[in-house]
């Protein structure tokens, strides 16, 4: 189950489009390292994971991106972009590039793509992977495919098979660009499976200077204001989410779900329509217009499994659906199925995890004891 969100289709039918002469050199894929702060995104790992497999396909190499200010903690990243998959590192530092900013990032990043011309550029769907992808594709005046599930190589002509839902979620699409290179996409944290690290790969790192000039750069950083909001749902990382959705059809049944999270030691997700009762902060919204999870385990409660949601959490290793349905669609992919009202099972499963909770820490205290 936990590839099923990377599931690039081949087209049923392509036009037929020749490459222009000037874009067959294009070699290698490329992967936009997005760091702040010293600390890399982790969607730049598993698009590296991804890149990786792309790469072997097409018979070329895998190269991350990194742009940034002149100290040594970006050099130092560098090392990393090897341990996650990649054979070749672009760097390029400058004082101008310190802090992101999407005008000398889009002069950087397409500098470098016009330099060394790679046919594939993936990026995060993050905040700032959407900023800079929109604007370096728009200067390149190449095809950008947004929030991608799953990627793939065509072999018969070695074109980028881009995957994403479309008319609502209702359908999914593959996207092909046929006439121009580099071909971008951008996929969200989660939907890639994170790579392995191996600190040993061995890397090269191509240093290339950028002229950049900071009074030609229209926005200025004035401080940096970290978000520190310690109750911020860390939804895409979790290893554990209780979700519920309209079937609680209460706030105060909401609040079963939030129990059991808090039982369990997990994170509270929850379905649009919960969120739009207000049950739920948005930042815990799982599914296509919200985020995109992968927990080890998912509890679906009132949740019928609609494919918007699906989208988002499909790629859990084990799915519980609770549900007075017995046909609900979430029975379709769940592993496990209770079915019932979520009013009942919810306390019920509480209070059983509390149980066997408890037991298990007063055999961790017993051992303890008789170690000493
Ligand atoms: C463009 C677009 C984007 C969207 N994005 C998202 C998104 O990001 N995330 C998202 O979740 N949705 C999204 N949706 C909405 C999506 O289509 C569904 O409407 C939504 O997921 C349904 O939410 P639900 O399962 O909570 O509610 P319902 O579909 O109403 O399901 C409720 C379920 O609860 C069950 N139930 C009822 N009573 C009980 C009970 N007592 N105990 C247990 N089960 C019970 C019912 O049998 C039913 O299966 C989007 C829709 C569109 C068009």
């Amino acid at each position: 189950m936990s590839d099923s969100l990377d599931t690039a289709a081949k087209p049923i039918k392509k036009p037929k489009r020749v490459l222009p002469e000037r874009f067959k050199s294009y070699k290698g894929v490329w992967v936009f390292i997005e760091h702040e702060h010293g600390h890399v995104h982790p969607v730049s790992w598993e698009l590296l994971g991804k890149g990786r497999e792309l790469a072997d396909k097409l018979g070329v190499e895998l190269a991350g991106v990194l742009l940034g200010g002149m100290g040594e903690a970006v050099r130092e990243l560098a090392a990393e972009v090897g341990a996650y998959g990649a054979e070749l590192c672009y760097l390029a530092r400058h004082p101008v590039l310190e802090d992101y900013r999407n005008q000398p990032y889009t002069t950087g990043l397409t500098e470098l793509v016009d330099t060394y011309q790679p046919e594939i550029l993936l990026l995060g769907a993050t905040t700032q992977g959407r900023d800079l992808a929109g604007s370096v594709a728009t200067t390149l005046l190449t095809g950008l495919t947004a929030d991608c599930t799953g990627l793939d190589i065509d072999p018969s002509d070695r074109s980028l098979l881009s995957s994403r839902p479309t008319f609502g979620g209702s359908l999914m699409c593959t996207i092909v660009n046929l006439a121009t290179r580099p071909q971008m996409a951008t996929v969200r944290p989660r939907v890639m499976t994170m790579p392995a690290r191996r600190p040993d790969r061995p890397l090269r790192v191509v240093e290339h200077g950028l002229q950049l000039d900071e009074s030609a750069v229209v926005t200025k950083v004035l401080d940096f204001v970290p978000d520190v909001r310690a109750d911020k749902p860390q939804l895409p990382f979790a290893d554990f989410i209780v979700a519920g959705g309209r079937g609680l059809a209460k706030p105060e049944n909401f609040t079963l779900v939030t129990r059991l999270a808090s039982t369990i030691g997990a994170e509270v997700g929850a379905s649009r329509p919960a969120v739009h009762a207000g049950w739920a902060d948005v930042e815990r919204q799982v599914g296509q217009s919200g985020k995109t999870v992968r927990p080890k385990l998912y509890i679906a409660a009132g949740i019928s499994g609609a494919v918007q949601h699906r989208v988002g959490m499909e790629g859990a290793d084990v799915i519980a659906g609770i549900n007075l349905d017995p046909r609900a669609p979430i029975f379709d992919f769940a592993n496990y199925a209770l079915i019932g009202s979520a009013a009942e099972l919810l306390p019920a499963l509480e209070r059983a995890f509390a149980r066997r909770l408890a037991e298990a820490r007063a055999r961790r205290a017993q051992a303890a004891e008789e170690t000493v």
